[in-house]
């Protein structure tokens, strides 16, 4: 069943959204060749604990910290470890937190230093989908046609849509309906309706769209090892259009990038 939200509650759900955004913004400024991803999700637990939430992860299906790191290879559901990153590799931050009874539910894939141009295009493809995906939210449309605009982005360029891993509602729970795939048919699926909050998010792999998991019962990896990287919004419909209540301009101001999202209000 899909809960719509009011206005009273979309307002609620913006700072939950903008309180991971801060986060992420946060992290931006720390990752570097030589960090651990453990250390960047303690400074993660202690910013969201100083700014008023809770970590939305930790504890969730007995997740055991407060950050899903996933690098290179790795999709989503990556665990924190104490092995220092390298130059070169890309790692995917996915945060959640709680505050004031909602969710906030935000991931951006970084670039540890310098990466190579093949890894560079497989971020700026999968933000473009992201992108694509928020712009179909609309009124009229269905959820299958914000999963049809990634799908065709990310195919055409020749990278694999991963199809076990979705996007979801966003609410008082983590995961509520409908179900957001990054893949699907024009037309399909439920109606978007003002109230809805979306939690948009890309999980596209260089290569083959297949996955499995690995033995720690988390991480979710391509099968083929190839690179894969993830992009995720809180985006709400409202007037029939969509809000992005999530940004990244925190880790662009970070990390000294233009402003570059395209806006929706
Ligand atoms: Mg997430
Ligand atoms: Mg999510």
């Amino acid at each position: 069943m899909v809960i719509l939200k009011n206005t009273d509650e979309i307002a609620l759900m913006r700072e939950s959204a903008q309180l991971v955004s801060k986060t992420l913004g946060m992290l931006a400024g720390e990752i570097a060749p030589g960090v651990t991803t453990l250390h960047l999700d303690t400074l993660a637990e202690a910013f969201i604990r100083d700014h008023g939430g809770v970590p939305g992860f930790l504890g969730m299906y007995g997740f055991p910290n407060s950050l899903c790191m996933s690098l290179n290879e790795q999709v989503v559901h990556g665990i924190p470890t104490g092995v220092p990153l390298q130059e070169g590799e890309i790692i995917s931050i996915d945060c959640g937190v709680l505050m004031n009874d909602f969710y906030g539910d935000h991931a951006y894939t970084f670039p540890v230093g310098e990466i190579d141009a093949e890894s560079q295009r497989l971020l700026d493809v999968t933000k473009a989908s992201l992108y694509l995906g928020i712009d179909a939210m609309r009124k009229g449309n269905r959820v299958g046609d914000i999963g049809y605009v990634i799908q065709k982005h990310c195919e055409d360029e020749g990278y694999g849509v991963v199809r076990e891993l979705v996007g979801h509602g966003l609410g008082r729970k983590l995961h509520e309906d409908p179900q957001v795939p990054n893949y699907g048919k024009r037309g399909s699926g439920k109606l978007l309706q003002d109230g809805m909050v979306l939690a948009i998010e890309p999980m596209i792999n260089m290569g083959t769209h297949r996955v499995r998991q690995l033995k720690d019962g988390w991480s979710i990896i391509t099968a083929d090892k190839q690179r894969s990287a993830h992009f995720e919004h809180d985006v709400a419909l409202v007037e029939g259009r969509p809000v992005m209540l999530s940004t990244f301009d925190y880790i662009y101001d970070a990390l000294g990038l233009p402003k570059e999202d395209p806006l929706f209000a």
